[in-house]
């Protein structure tokens, strides 16, 4: 049975798989991801890939953030959130540990929509735009005949930069406005902060929504942002589908059916596109990572 090592690495923690040609996770491991240098992220991904290897893997997928030379495996000038990633040459690094066996890199975001067209809500749709609502805001955009869309610099997809208000508030990217600073799990805790003064996790402003005034704002603003965002991408792309994913999709209950009241309002033409949550969330990073691996050998 062939099988390859997936491994999503995150700002936080590293997931890493073996995963069956099915899609299955055979194995699991997770661990805290350095924060202290390169090489002891580096470290850790050798040591997670060591603990996964076996008889039977043909090769090594990692999704890793930042802006990622797929074809090289190195991680260009934008390295997300991992210490000093910028410019790190991933698989040159660990072809010096694990020789004669294939390593691939791509972007995380797009693991995880390769993950949900492999296995999930993508399954049966040609072509979708998929939006990662997380700590960030990430995407993908793929189709049937072309996969997942890189970019002339591997930027493609880079969904969370666009402008969603002319002149808002900084990113970190340089621009001012972009959809990261608004749909993202921080965007909706600096728009509770804005009106309050008060620091709370995003999830908690989702709960407060059903009984407080300021709360509800700023989840009613989230719901009709994130609806005028789907109304641009419908038009840019015309895709089959949008699915959403990340952690913000946890407190779904609390505004999905707002999003597509708004949608309808919003959008020239909403009734071609189907909207549809992740079916993975904390997996899609390493299925995704191992699918790599099974279409690229
Ligand atoms: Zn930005």
């Amino acid at each position: 049975m062939k099988k390859a090592i997936g491994i999503d690495l995150g700002g936080t923690s590293i997931y890493g798989g073996l995963i069956s040609e099915e899609g299955k996770i055979l194995k699991r491991i997770e661990r805290a991801t350095p924060k202290d240098s390169k090489k002891s992220v580096l470290e850790a991904l050798s040591q997670t890939i060591e603990e996964l290897m076996e008889e039977g893997v043909v090769g090594i997928g990692i999704g890793s953030p930042g802006c990622i030379d797929s074809d090289s495996g190195r991680v260009l000038e934008v390295g997300g959130n991992i210490v000093d990633w910028a410019n790190t040459d991933i698989r040159g690094e660990l072809s010096k540990t694990f020789k004669g066996i294939d390593i691939f890199v791509e972007n995380d975001a797009n693991v995880a929509g390769l993950c949900e067209k492999w296995l999930g809500a993508g399954r049966d749709l040609e072509n979708f735009v998929m939006l990662t609502l997380g700590t960030g805001v990430g995407g993908a955009i793929y189709t049937d005949k072309s996969g997942i869309l890189k970019g002339h610099n591997f930027n493609g997809g880079e969904v969370g930069h666009a402008i969603l208000y002319p002149r808002g508030r900084q990113c970190n990217c340089g621009q001012k406005g972009c959809v990261d600073m608004y749909l993202s799990g921080p965007g909706i805790e600096m728009g509770y902060f804005e009106k309050t003064g008060k620091q709370i996790r995003a999830k908690e402003v989702f709960k407060k929504s059903l009984k407080e005034e300021e709360a509800k704002e700023v989840v009613e603003r989230f719901s009709r942002d994130l609806a005028i965002y789907m109304a641009s991408i419908k038009n840019l792309f015309d895709p089959q589908g949008i699915i959403i994913g990340g952690g913000v999709i946890n407190s779904r209950e609390y505004w999905w059916d707002r999003v597509l009241d708004y949608y309808k309002q919003e959008c020239n033409t909403p009734d071609s596109l189907s909207i549809v949550p992740a079916s993975f969330l904390n997996d899609a990073g390493m299925i995704g990572a191992g699918r790599v691996v099974f279409l690229r050998i």
